[in-house]
């Protein structure tokens, strides 16, 4: 037995924590493990709580006089101690949800399961399959991640953009030069797999229990190499630089791919994951018959501070060793558009963020030490397909690209066109511009030239809601970098209970682009669930044969 202890402040000596928590002397504790740790910044001076496995010498005697923050370690919370993926549980439930798997022969073998695009997404399903023994081909339009990161550094230096192999487009996809946020709320199941592998693959065990952990741009670069070395030791096969062009349709079936170079591959079913930048293949796939809708999206801007006037807010007694502050914030006015802050990133950059020419987009990216002098965060406004230039399933698309083609025009280039907050606010052109993190340059340039007017009222009143929880928010220091215009897909893919394209069998559309998931832990988590749901109807398939 064992007793889960909750909440505890952490101290040098964790026992001694535990101890008064629990209201037991030290010596009594056995062996403790950290479950989860997070920090407290209500206090005055944050504080990191701490919930724990504790064996202790009578666990009966604290149970039984109902001490404040201890209860039994359940079964549950082994769970989720040691990420496992309990698939009883899973594929019973998939056995009830993919009875209307019909179209699906997942024979083995034979025809391999194409998966395009190697994001988040694409890369769990690869693996899931593989490591189940299912033949596998990842193709991905851009490089493995060492051909990806001097690619984009050139492009950086001034070089020209290679629209495939870029900061969207390669291994790891969007998620390789990102902050690496990996916030759940949960870490078993599902989850816990997912998790597990990111360890294994060589990142951080603390990713297991911090409450908000992020892994950094450096991170998942040293982790997606040792990803594709499994992924090829479970024998899937990989094709780095080879687009998918066409999805091939026969009989109203998806039955394989067409790429760049005319080569056709037949599968047995085609799990589709090429996230919400890549408008050709997202529009390919409806034009072979996936039905889509449109849906709501957010644009803005990133703003950029330097982090201390963060921390300073966040941490009145000072920061010490507390990791650079981070916020969240909404504002919901009674008249007027929803806007709040998205993808904060202490002690990061703000980041070109396009694989087009003649366009520009940002967005923000951190190292895993986040020690970077400056904070930045997306300040978005919600946009509705009311909004878009049309009721087809792409024209959310074209609303995007239009502001997308506006701020390279007004900057003249690809350096960011940028306003000072105060300017923003007030609605007037920054003679100058403070430095800056984005390493293309930024050029004074008022951005209700770039963005659309609804936008720029919904971001003034936003930040100014914000300057109350954070004095300065709205001040001379801080800059706004546009166009945030790509936080997600503006349109969903219609699919059944199995993950299948509801209009095009054969299809399954997943992870960001495909309209079912926010970040790089439900992208994989779909493509996990994509490649379970083939791993399961492909076993039932093989036992009735
Ligand atoms: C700068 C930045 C920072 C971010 N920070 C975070 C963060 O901190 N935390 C977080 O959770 N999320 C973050 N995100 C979002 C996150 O990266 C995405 O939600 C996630 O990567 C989506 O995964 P996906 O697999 O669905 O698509 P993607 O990651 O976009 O991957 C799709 C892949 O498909 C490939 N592809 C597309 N078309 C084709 C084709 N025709 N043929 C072959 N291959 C194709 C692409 O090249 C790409 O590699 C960030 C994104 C960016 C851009």
């Amino acid at each position: 037995m064992a007793l889960l202890v909750s909440d505890v402040v952490e101290t040098e000596d964790p026992k001694e924590g535990i101890a008064k928590r629990i209201g037991v002397d030290p010596s009594e504790i056995l062996k403790i493990e950290v479950m989860r740790r997070a920090l407290d910044a209500r206090p005055k001076v944050p504080v990191w709580r701490v919930n724990y496995k504790v064996e202790l010498a009578d666990e009966a005697a604290v149970l039984a006089r109902k001490a404040k923050g201890a209860r039994a370690f359940t079964e549950r919370d082994e769970m989720r101690r040691t990420g496992d993926l309990h698939l009883g549980d899973t594929s019973k439930k998939s056995n009830d949800s993919h009875d209307t798997f019909k179209n699906i022969h997942v024979s083995w073998g034979t025809q391999p399961v194409v998966v395009v695009g190697a994001g988040p997404a694409g890369l769990f399903a690869a693996l899931r399959l593989g490591e189940a023994g299912i033949p596998t081909v990842l193709i991905e339009r851009g490089g493995p991640v060492e051909d990806r990161v001097p690619a984009v550094n050139k492009f950086w230096r001034g070089g020209p953009l290679d629209a495939e192999n870029n900061l969207l487009f390669g291994e790891g996809g969007a998620g390789t030069f990102s902050d690496g946020k990996i916030y759940t709320r949960r870490r078993d199941g599902e989850l816990g797999w997912i998790f597990r592998i990111l360890v294994e693959a060589g990142a951080d065990p603390s990713i297991l229990t911090e409450s908000y952990p992020h892994l950094g741009t450096d991170k998942v670069r040293a982790i997606l190499p040792a990803l594709r070395r499994r992924m090829e030791d479970a024998g899937v096969e990989l094709r780095y630089h080879s687009r998918v062009e066409r999805f091939v349709v026969e009989n109203g079936r998806c039955v394989g791919v067409e790429l760049d170079t005319g080569e056709k591959i037949a599968a047995t079913a085609v799990i589709s994951a090429p996230g919400h930048s890549a408008r050709d293949t997202l529009g390919k796939m409806v034009e072979a018959g996936a039905a889509a809708e449109l849906r709501p999206i957010a644009i803005g801007a990133r703003i950029e501070h330097p982090q201390g006037l963060i921390d300073q807010a966040r941490y009145p007694e000072g920061r010490g060793e507390l990791p650079p502050a981070s916020y969240r914030l909404a504002h919901s006015p009674k008249n007027g558009r929803a806007g709040w802050t998205f993808c904060m990133c202490p002690g990061g950059m703000v980041v070109p963020a396009m694989h087009q020419p003649g366009t520009v987009v940002v967005n923000g990216m951190s190292f895993a030490a986040r020690r970077a002098i400056w904070a930045n965060s997306a300040v978005i406004v919600q946009v509705l397909p009311s909004d878009y230039p049309g009721g087809d399933p792409l024209a959310g698309f074209r609303f995007q690209a239009e502001i997308e083609r506006r701020a390279y025009e007004s900057s003249g280039g690809y350096a960011a066109p940028a306003q000072r907050v105060a300017d923003f606010l007030q609605g007037v052109g920054s003679s100058d511009l403070p430095k800056s993190s984005y390493p293309m340059g930024i050029r004074p340039v008022p951005l209700a030239s770039v963005l659309p007017e609804p936008i720029i009222e919904g971001m003034k009143a936003a930040i100014l809601r914000f300057e109350q929880d954070i004095p300065g928010f709205a001040g001379p220091e801080g800059v706004l970098i546009a166009p945030e215009s790509r936080t997600t897909a503006p349109l969903r893919f219609l699919r059944g209970d199995d993950l299948q394209s509801s209009s095009l069998p054969g299809l399954l559309p997943v992870g960001e682009g495909a309209g079912y998931a926010g970040g790089i832990i439900s992208a994989a988590l779909d493509g996990f669930r994509a490649a379970e749901a083939l791993r399961v109807v492909g076993h039932r398939q093989r036992d009735n044969e």
